[in-house]
């Protein structure tokens, strides 16, 4: 099975725990945790990038940074089964300190290739957000890149801000004094009240790919987008539905007054070369009348 072919691909003299079933992430994972100090030392993390589109042109606004890990043996190992580890011995702290200064900088590269100005959104782990060193990391990250905070948006879950919300307050003022923005990632997912909208300052709200997946024929899903989007055009802030797949949802979306869109049907995560191509061709594309563009006729 596939549990044990993994197991095997590991190779010789390392101890291997999964789980019976190996349904979603495994608790005890010890050679993958090994694997995961080993990896850092020789460089496999890798950063891609999915763009963020807005929903009527497709005109690239920014990119989503998201962290890979290129195994040897294992090949890519997905961040559901890595995060998850990382963050809990610590080293989510150097892994995400590492992305933010590297996206910061990718985007500079990315800016240049476009001719315009993009943003980068970059996940913060809750570990991450409760560092001492956090702000240090942002502030390095914004020095080195030379990146303005407003091209800066900074992806946590309802869950990090519910974990001490005044410690919350206290991070997130210091990053509107930067000019980051913050979006709520998979939002509508958490166990958290409306309340945390009054009370911190958010600017995007990222729809949950949940709601977003049996769009348009899902009446409830139809229901929950709108509310949401409704919600947030009351309180002045952007959403960016994720995991958008078809030109149905796309289309959907758009006529709601979604204004972003994110999903394998507008770009899946993608190296950086292989972005840099993308900005390329998405301005031509983009400029195309929309029955050329989804080859509808
Ligand atoms: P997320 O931040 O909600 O990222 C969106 C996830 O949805 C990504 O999965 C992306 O590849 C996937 N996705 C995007 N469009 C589509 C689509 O159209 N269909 C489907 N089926 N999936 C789509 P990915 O890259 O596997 O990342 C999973 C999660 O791991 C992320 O969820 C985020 O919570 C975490 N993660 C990834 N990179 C980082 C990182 O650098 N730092 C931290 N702290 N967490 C990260
Ligand atoms: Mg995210
Ligand atoms: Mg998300
Ligand atoms: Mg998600």
């Amino acid at each position: 099975d596939a549990a044990l072919s993994r197991a095997k691909e590991t190779g010789k003299g390392r101890a291997v725990v999964y789980s019976p079933g190996d349904q979603g992430p495994p608790q005890h994972d010890i050679s993958l945790e090994a694997a995961m100090f080993n990896a850092v030392r020789e460089g496999e993390f890798l950063l891609y990038y999915q763009p963020i589109v807005n929903a009527r042109s497709r005109i690239i606004e920014g990119f989503e940074t998201l962290m890979r890990w290129k195994h040897p043996t294992l090949g890519m190992v997905p961040p559901v089964r890595f995060i998850p580890i990382a963050e809990s011995n610590g080293l989510i702290n150097l892994l995400g300190a590492w992305a933010l200064k590297a996206a910061c900088m990718q985007i500079r590269q990315f800016q240049e290739v476009a001719g315009r100005e993009l943003y980068i959104s970059v996940n913060i782990s809750p570990r991450q957000f409760r560092s001492d060193r956090f702000l240090t990391v942002l502030d390095d990250a914004l020095a080195l890149s030379g990146l303005d905070g407003r091209q800066l948006v900074l992806e946590i879950t309802e869950g990090t801000l519910m974990i001490d919300p005044t410690h919350a307050e206290d991070i997130l003022a210091r990053m509107v004094e930067r000019h980051a923005r913050i979006a709520i990632d998979d939002f509508g997912t958490g166990y958290s009240s409306l309340a945390y909208l009054k009370r911190f300052p958010i600017s995007v709200l990222k729809i949950d790919r949940a709601f977003v997946k049996d769009l348009p024929s899902s009446t409830k899903d139809a229901a929950i987008c709108n509310a949401i989007l409704d919600l947030a055009g009351h309180l002045s802030l952007s959403v960016v539905a994720e995991g958008v797949e078809t030109e149905e949802q796309l289309a959907w979306l758009d006529d709601q007054g979604c204004h972003y869109v994110q999903g394998y049907l507008t770009g899946k995560p993608m190296p950086a070369n292989v972005a840099v191509t993308a900005l390329k061709e998405n301005l031509y594309t983009a400029l195309l009348p929309a029955d050329h563009r989804t080859g509808k006729s």
